[in-house]
């Protein structure tokens, strides 16, 4: 097979092939050899997705792709899911696949065919649980972080997966662009989030994953749950939202609206804002550091006098999951590579508002390209 429906029904296609190519589970076996990492042990989440294209749900029975650093890998899974998982992008990966039945010990299995490793690298979001049933299953065995071994891989993005985050970027966009229809005094936080939701949806994603509509007071708080709060004239809001699309890549993206006329000291300060992203977005180059391009971000708001307002990282990695490595903080001397996906969202609050910008930006031989391209200037939405 090589094109396919990622999803049935969303109308969206892409090449599943070209997303999720069959020789990644050889690149992450070598990739577990080189951080002498014995076998990887991956069940539903990012790692799993990333590997095979399967969307696996997660539950108490076990699937876990088991990528040993010499060997065939194969896929576990419960009897009951086999066509299921036969289906799947995983089914077209010539993987071995063992169904296991509801008596039978799933760990011991995997433990088994595995030929007791002496080093396990986890899910990073595997369950508690099933860490210490793989614990109990491979006593003596030590047990890490499959990204130990995968980190490399996934935080540099192939042509594929740029274009998925573009198609997400492009879709958060849209709903962007919707958004001062929906911002009326008179209506509350939580009506418009809901409204902002739907057309998530509407326009492309699988799911909504996160909707932040901050008005007034609340715009200078960055992670603001919508509330009850009624928009009133002269309120600034900051909208950052963002979803995961058919083809399992993510989404965010802010922008900052005003009701009205803004408060004079908002306006001031939005341009320093404007002008801090556009610096760190132009920051960004093959070899340049994680933490240089925070400092782009942070220098002009300092220099302006609003450095103590700008309270939180600039960034982070973005993919199959909407916050992954690199995180574009001070400290991390990371140097940037082609392919790397983050975003690039300083913000300001002061209080009684805030304002924040958010792109996703990817880094290209030749620099930064914005994923996200809805406009950057302060909309104002007309009372
Ligand atoms: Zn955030
Ligand atoms: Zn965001
Ligand atoms: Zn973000």
């Amino acid at each position: 097979m090589t094109r396919a429906e990622v999803h049935e029904g969303t109308g969206q296609t892409a090449d599943l092939a070209d997303l999720y190519p069959a020789d990644r589970i050889g690149l992450a076996a070598a990739a577990a050899a080189r951080a002498g990492i014995g076998a990887l042990l991956l069940t539903p989440g990012p790692d799993l997705r990333y590997l095979t294209g399967y969307d696996a749900m997660a539950s108490e029975r076990l699937t876990c792709l088991a990528v040993p650093a010499d060997g065939p890998a194969f896929l576990v899974a419960p009897r009951l899911e086999l066509r299921s998982v036969q289906a799947s992008p995983a089914g077209r990966l010539g993987v071995e696949i063992v169904g296991w039945d509801e008596t039978d010990d799933p760990y011991y299995l995997v433990a088994e065919r595995l030929g007791r490793p002496e080093s396990v690298g986890l899910a990073d979001q595997m369950w508690a649980t099933m860490v210490l049933r793989f614990r109990d299953a491979l006593p003596g065995a030590r047990q890490g972080v499959a990204s130990a071994a995968l980190r490399g891989l996934r935080i540099r993005k192939t042509p594929a997966e740029v274009a998925a985050l573009r198609e997400a970027g492009a879709a958060i966009d849209r709903v962007h662009g919707r958004v001062p229809g929906w911002l009326r005094p008179g209506r509350s936080e939580r009506e418009i989030a809901a409204d902002i939701a739907a057309a998530i949806v509407a326009e492309g994603h699988a799911r909504a994953d996160f909707v932040i509509v901050g008005s007034g007071p609340n715009a200078a708080r960055p992670h603001h749950e919508p509330s009850g709060r009624v928009l009133a004239a002269g309120d600034a809001v900051v909208v950052d939202i963002g979803g995961t699309m058919p083809s399992g890549y993510c989404s965010d993206c802010t922008r900052t609206y005003v009701i009205g006329p803004p408060p004079p000291e908002f306006a001031a300060y939005y341009q320093v804002l404007r002008q801090a992203q556009a610096a760190a977005c132009a920051a960004v180059r093959p070899g340049v550091s994680a933490e240089a391009v925070d400092a782009a971000a942070r220098e002009p708001i300092t220099a302006a006098g609003y450095g103590e307002y700008f309270i939180h990282r600039t960034g982070h990695g973005i993919g199959l999951e909407v916050h992954e490595d690199p995180y574009i903080v001070s400290g991390n001397t990371e140097a940037l590579l082609p392919g790397m996906a983050f975003s690039v969202e300083p913000g300001i609050y002061p209080g009684p508002h805030g304002a924040r910008i958010e792109d996703i930006v990817v880094c290209t031989p030749e620099g930064g390209e914005r994923l996200n391209n809805a406009t950057r200037e302060m909309v104002i939405v007309d009372l």
